[in-house]
């Protein structure tokens, strides 16, 4: 395992279409465990191949890691035990093999909801910014896992918005292209990560 450097807006790669994966040997088992370890190490919630600098229709995502609703928890955990156990129930982990983690080979959209929210948006790839973009409230995806499983899931709100930011990546598309003006900020120190 080892950590790869993370693309920065501007380099040109971040602007390519990736290539669909024919098949899943040692090198792209070792990309996606690569991947896992850096976004864990960044502290990001999705990344796409392409942000390490491979051109491949690979994204991961953790659709576990929503801050401002563990933060919620928290709160309700110290108020009021009763409220805090039925957010518990609603926030039930999913898991894809076991894993917080969700790998997705060759991804398709297959349906968007018309239903469209809007919220806030970071990258990785663009550090210390954050923008507000519009994505569609329910996404269905068909993919493959890491074994070349295929798998259809639904997703929703955050789940729904990592899928359709990381799905942009595999076609050269930065988040701050879908930003309104004035809707994109630079973040803080005491936001850092
Ligand atoms: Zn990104």
């Amino acid at each position: 395992m080892s950590l790869r450097n993370i693309r920065i807006e501007g380099d040109d790669i971040l602007y390519k279409i990736s290539k669909p994966v024919k098949e899943i040997k040692e090198r792209e088992k070792q990309l996606i465990t690569d991947m896992m370890e850096t976004m864990e190490h960044e502290g990001g919630c999705g990344l796409a191949a392409v942000q390490v600098g491979v051109l491949k229709r690979i994204f991961i995502a953790n659709p576990n890691d929503d801050d401002e609703e563990n933060v919620e928890e928290t709160d309700n955990l110290k108020n009021n035990e009763s409220v805090s156990k039925e957010k518990k129930v609603k926030k039930e982990k999913l898991l894809q093999n076991g894993r917080e983690v969700f790998v997705f080979v060759n991804p398709e959209i297959i349906e968007k909801s018309s239903e469209e929210i809007k919220d806030s948006e970071g990258c990785l790839s663009i550090p210390k910014h954050s923008g507000l973009v519009s994505r569609p409230k329910t996404v269905k995806v068909s993919a493959y896992d890491e074994n070349m499983k295929h798998f259809e899931l639904t997703a929703s709100d955050f789940f729904a918005r990592i899928i359709m930011h990381e799905y942009d990546h595999l076609d050269g598309i930065l988040y701050d292209s879908k930003v309104k003006d004035g809707e994109f900020y630079e973040l803080k120190e005491e936001n850092d990560k």
